[in-house]
C-alpha cells in the first residue's frame, strides 16, 4: 500500500505543480524594505481581461471557511491569509480537553475545504495575520505567523496582497474585561492549542498529586478546576471535566479522587440565553455531577488563586477562562465604521459600505446602527450562514462582470443576507443536553433537556462534521472512549 501512496502523491504533485505565488504577474520581490528586518513583497493587482479576479479571504473560521467552500473558483483566484491552516470545529473543541475526542477530530485543513488554494494557479493559502487593509489602493499588509501564538518566536516576514474583492472574517477575542492576570494565568477555550494546554495542564496536576511530600493543601489547589463564565462553552467544559473525573480519574487515579473538584463562577445566570426550565434543568445535572455553582464576580487574577469582587480568595491549579467574546486588537484598529458593540460595521449584503469590494462576516461583524438590524450572536450558525451567503453574492456578483475591483459599484445585488435562528443546544454531562429549537426563549416549539436531548446534539454535531474524515474520527473516538475510557497519556 505504501507504493500505491507514493504513486498518488507524486502524481498529485505532477498535475498540481503551481507557479510560486512570487512569480505571478503584478508580483514584486524586494520592493521596499520593511522594519524589522523583512521585506515588503507580494503579489500585485490583476489585470481584468487577462487574470480572474482576486477574492482575499482572512480568516480560516466557519465564516472564511463556508465562503470558500461556496466559491466558484472558475470565477476568481482565492488568496486565504490566516494564522491557522484549519479550520476549528469548535462545538466539539471541550470534549478534545479531556480526551474524549482528539484533537485532529475537530481540526479540518483548509486545502480540503477549498482543495484549489493548494492546487490552482493564482489560488494560495498564506500563514500569516493581515496588520492592515489600505482600501484605497486595495492591498492588504500581512505578516507571516511561525507558531501560532501571539509571540512569534522568529521575526516575521511581512508582504503585501492586492485584492479585488476583500471579505475580513477574522472572528473575535476571548474578553478579559481589562482584568489583571487573566492573560498571564487563565487558558482560553477558542483554538485547538488551548484545549492541548488544558489537557496537559490537568494531567500534570493530577500526577503532581500523587508525588510523595506534597501537602494536603497543595493537593487540594493542584486539583481544583476553575472554570469562569455560565455560557454554553463553560458549562460544556465542566460537564466534560465532572464526566472525565467521574469515570477516568476515579478509576485510574483513586488516590487523589477524593481531592478533585470542579468550581464554575459566573456573574449572573449560568445559560441564560435558556429558558428558566431548562436552565434550572442545567443547575441540576451539573451539581450532580460534583460541579461547585458559585455566583461571583473576580477582580483579579494571580498565579495560584483568583480573589472574587466580594474578597473571597479560590485557590486553583487550572483556571479556564471563558467569559464570551469582544473585537480583536486588529478589528479595533481597522478605520471603518464600527457596530454596536465595536465589531466592523455591515450594511445588509455585508458590504463596509463607506469603501469598495470589502465584506465583513462571522463574530468581527455587525449590522451598522443605520440598517435597522440587531448586532446577530457571536455563533457559528451565524457565521456559517454568513459565509454561504456572501459565496453566492460574489458568484453573482463576478458573473454580473463585477468581479474586478470597482466593478461593483452600480449592480444590483438582488436579496440581502436574513438571519433565521435555528436553535440552541448544550451538553451538560453524564449524558445529558438541553436542545432549544425555539427561535426565541418566548417562541412556541421544541424544547426538552435529558437523554434524548443529549442524542440529538451528538447527532446533529456528527453530521455537522465538515468532512467525511474528520466525521469517522469523531464516531470512533466517541466509540474508544465508551469502550475504554479517556487516554490519559501526557504527550
Ligand atoms: C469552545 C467553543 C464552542 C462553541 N460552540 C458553539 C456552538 O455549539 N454553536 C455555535 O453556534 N457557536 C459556537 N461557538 C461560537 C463559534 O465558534 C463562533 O461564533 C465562530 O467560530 C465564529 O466564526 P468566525 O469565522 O467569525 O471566527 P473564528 O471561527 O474565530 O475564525 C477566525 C479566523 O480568523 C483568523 N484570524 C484572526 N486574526 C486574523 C488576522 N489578523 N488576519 C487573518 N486572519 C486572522 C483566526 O486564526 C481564525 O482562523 C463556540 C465557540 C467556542 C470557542
Amino acid at each position: 500500500m505504501a507504493w500505491l501512496r507514493t504513486l498518488a502523491r507524486s502524481s498529485r504533485s505532477l498535475l498540481s505543480s503551481k507557479p510560486s505565488p512570487w512569480s505571478v504577474s503584478g508580483f514584486h520581490s524586494t520592493a521596499t524594505a520593511a522594519g524589522g528586518g523583512g521585506f515588503f513583497s507580494g503579489l500585485g493587482s490583476t489585470e481584468a481581461g487577462k487574470d480572474k479576479p482576486r477574492l482575499v479571504v482572512l480568516g480560516t473560521g466557519w465564516a472564511g471557511c463556508r465562503l470558500m467552500k461556496g466559491i466558484d473558483t472558475k470565477l476568481y483566484d482565492v488568496v486565504c491569509i490566516s494564522p491557522r491552516n484549519h479550520m476549528v470545529f469548535t462545538p466539539l473543541l471541550a470534549s478534545t480537553c479531556v480526551g474524549t475526542l482528539e484533537f485532529r477530530s475537530v481540526a479540518e485543513p483548509v486545502g480540503r475545504i477549498q482543495p484549489s488554494i493548494s492546487s490552482a494557479p493564482g489560488s494560495y493559502f498564506f500563514l500569516a495575520r493581515c496588520a492592515s487593509i489600505d482600501p484605497d489602493s486595495h492591498t492588504v499588509h500581512c505578516e507571516t505567523v511561525t507558531d501560532g501564538s501571539v509571540k512569534d518566536t522568529l521575526e516575521p516576514w511581512k508582504f503585501k496582497v492586492s485584492y479585488d474583492k476583500l471579505v475580513i472574517a477574522s472572528g473575535a477575542e476571548a474578553s478579559t474585561f481589562g482584568i489583571r492576570g487573566v492573560r498571564e494565568h487563565a487558558i482560553f477555550l477558542r483554538e485547538v492549542h488551548h484545549a492541548q494546554e488544558i489537557r496537559r495542564k490537568l494531567l500534570l496536576n493530577l500526577m503532581l498529586s500523587d508525588v510523595p511530600g506534597i501537602s494536603e493543601e497543595e493537593k487540594r489547589r493542584l486539583l481544583h478546576c476553575v472554570v469562569i463564565g455560565g455560557g454554553p462553552t463553560g458549562v460544556e467544559f465542566s460537564g466534560e471535566l465532572s464526566d472525565f473525573i467521574i469515570r477516568d480519574v476515579h478509576e485510574r487515579y483513586s488516590h487523589v479522587k477524593d481531592y478533585i473538584h470542579v468550581t464554575l463562577i459566573e456573574a449572573n445566570e449560568i445559560l441564560s440565553s435558556f429558558d428558566v426550565r431548562l436552565r434550572t434543568y442545567a443547575t441540576k445535572q451539573l451539581t450532580k455531577s460534583g460541579v461547585r455553582l458559585v455566583r461571583g464576580i473576580v477582580k483579579d487574577v494571580q498565579p495560584e488563586k483568583i480573589i472574587l469582587n466580594d474578597g473571597t480568595e479560590v485557590p486553583y491549579g487550572l483556571l479556564v477562562w471563558s467569559t464570551g467574546v469582544g473585537p480583536s486588537p486588529f478589528i479595533s484598529s481597522l478605520q471603518f465604521p464600527k457596530s454596536p458593540g465595536g465589531r466592523i460595521g455591515v450594511d445588509e449584503w455585508l458590504r463596509i459600505p463607506s469603501v469598495q469590494d470589502v465584506f465583513a462576516i462571522g463574530d468581527c461583524s455587525g449590522f451598522l446602527e443605520s440598517t435597522g438590524r440587531p448586532v446577530l450572536p457571536a455563533l457559528a450558525q451565524v457565521a456559517e450562514r454568513q459565509g454561504k451567503y456572501l459565496a453566492g453574492l460574489l458568484n453573482q456578483v463576478c458573473r454580473a462582470g463585477g468581479g474586478h475591483a470597482n466593478r461593483a459599484a452600480n449592480l444590483e445585488l438582488g436579496a440581502p443576507f436574513v438571519y433565521r435562528h435555528l436553535g440552541s443546544m448544550a451538553t451538560v454531562g453524564r449524558y445529558k443536553a438541553l436542545v432549544d429549537l425555539r427561535q426565541s426563549k418566548e417562541a412556541k416549539g421544541l424544547s426538552l433537556a435529558g437523554f434524548i436531548s443529549w442524542f440529538i446534539w451528538r447527532s446533529a454535531y456528527l453530521t455537522r462534521v465538515i468532512s467525511w474524515r474528520n466525521r469517522f474520527y469523531v464516531a470512533i473516538n466517541w466509540a474508544t472512549t465508551f469502550v475504554f475510557g479517556r487516554d490519559i497519556s501526557r504527550i
